[in-house]
């Protein structure tokens, strides 16, 4: 049989993880974005590059209507909607709350991302080794670190979630904290190690790593935007762009936060959101956490990346297009220095790196992955939300299946992008 070709829509980490299992399976590969492969408008260029098997708590857990007014009135605090967006955030916001409202319901969503998620940390060595930067990924564990023993608990039903799902930890007290984190202010007072699980050092490079080695084995690139696609008789001719037609008999939509458009072209109404999220990386030398630490207060992600030292996080519902509440940056680089104090002095402006980023998220927390309602020769494969550096590489996998007619080995059940109706 005539090996596929394939189009790939986005060359963020999934369209990159998608397009060389594509070609390791025989497919002929372009990719199509309007811009270069690990530039700042992607996701994946500026996240705080977790590969947290563990990450399978939907954002959205019981109890959490009781936050709204906080998260409209509060427009700095660690989740926020802007109130001129709130009409059209609307209908995602309440499927949002209602997927969450019970801890039955989280204990589903936890399953299906934990297929997703198991194998991250090797399935990412292993696209890291083929593209020639495995220094990239370390599996060295993750932290999770919490004021006081009471914050845990409050947090103890999620995290007994993760151990019905095969997920182990090393609980730290106090002074095991202080031993493993000597810089961490001591008001973190409870700690959480996981173990199997690791990190990448530079999502960006990582990109554009995999996209390079992509192109070197026999993939091409082509700077344009995707609109749509000409499907003939149930069966795909096109992918059409701003700039004419790509013939192909396959395609794969893997325009992240954009999605939106593409999907409704081949008849699936997603539910898709921009949540967006801010870093500062600042250009220190050694201070910071040994184990990259997300502070659960704080909600907030500290990483040490090849280009600085990393605090990512919040959540900001404004959009895709409204310009970026830099003020974010700043409250980030003032916690920094407040929870690593160590800092203090030595954090200077132009040391200092800021970016926006729009996570592509359900209001479930799980992706769309698989084929869509006009032709299965259109696959879906975006809204990985939180978790899509490290639901990439397996997402890969499973998008290569589905273009060469393998079993995909995992229950797509709960990635269907037809569950929003
Ligand atoms: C602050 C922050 C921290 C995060 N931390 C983590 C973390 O630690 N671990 C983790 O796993 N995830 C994390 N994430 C989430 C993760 O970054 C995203 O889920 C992931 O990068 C999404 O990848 P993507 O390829 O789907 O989308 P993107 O990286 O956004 O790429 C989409 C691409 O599609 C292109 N595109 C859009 N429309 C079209 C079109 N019509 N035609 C052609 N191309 C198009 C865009 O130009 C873009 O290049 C974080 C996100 C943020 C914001």
């Amino acid at each position: 049989m005539k090996p596929s070709h394939v189009v790939v829509i986005g060359n963020g980490i999934v369209g990159a993880a998608s397009a060389l299992h594509a070609l390791r399976m025989g497919c002929r590969v372009t990719i199509v974005d309007p811009e270069p492969p690990g530039s700042r408008q992607a996701s994946s260029f500026g996240n705080a590059g977790w590969l947290s098997s563990h990450s399978i708590i939907p954002p959205a857990t019981p109890g959490a209507w009781k936050k709204i007014p906080g998260w409209l009135w509060d427009p700095s605090g660690p989740l926020t909607i802007r109130w001129r967006y709130l009409p059209r955030a609307f209908p995602w916001l309440m499927r949002y709350l209602s997927a969450g409202w019970t801890y039955p319901q989280i204990a589903q969503t936890a399953h299906g991302l934990r297929a997703l998620l198991r194998d991250a940390p090797d399935l990412h060595m292993d696209m890291a080794k083929a593209a020639g930067v495995p220094e990239l990924i370390r599996k060295t564990g993750l932290l999770h670190a919490y004021p006081s023993a009471e914050d845990y608990q409050r947090d103890a039903r999620l995290w007994n979630i993760r151990r019905q799902e095969g997920i182990t930890w090393e609980d730290c007290s106090a002074p095991m904290l202080r031993q493993r984190e000597p810089h961490l202010e001591h008001r973190y007072q409870c700690g959480l190690y996981v173990p199997d699980v690791g990190h990448c050092t530079n999502p960006g490079a990582y990109v554009q790593a995999i996209m390079r080695h992509v192109l070197i084995s026999g993939g091409t690139a082509l700077r344009a935007s995707a609109t749509g696609f000409r499907i003939v008789d149930g069966r795909l001719r096109a992918v059409t762009t701003v700039d004419g037609e790509v013939a192909c008999d396959k395609a794969v939509i893997a325009a992240g936060a954009q999605a939106k458009m593409l999907a409704n072209t081949v008849g699936d109404q997603v539910s898709l959101e921009a949540e967006r999220g801010y870093h500062a990386t600042a250009e220190v030398p050694s201070v910071g956490p040994v184990t990259p630490t997300m502070l659960m207060d704080q909600k907030v992600i500290v990483t040490r990346m090849t280009t600085g030292l990393r605090i990512a996080g919040h959540v900001e519902i404004a959009g895709f297009e409204d310009a970026p509440n830099w003020k974010r940056s700043e409250i980030l680089q003032r916690l920094l220095v407040r929870v690593y104090p160590a800092l203090n002095g030595i954090l200077r402006p132009e040391q200092i790196q800021v970016w926006m980023g729009r996570r592509p998220s359900t209001p479930d927390g799980l992706p769309c992955i698989g084929p869509s309602r006009a032709t299965t020769d259109v696959i879906h494969a975006y809204g990985h939300g939180h978790v899509g550096l490290a639901g990439s590489a397996h997402t890969g996998h499973i998008v290569a299946a589905l273009l060469t007619h393998q079993r995909p080995g995992i229950d797509l059940t709960p990635y269907s992008p037809q569950r929003f109706g």
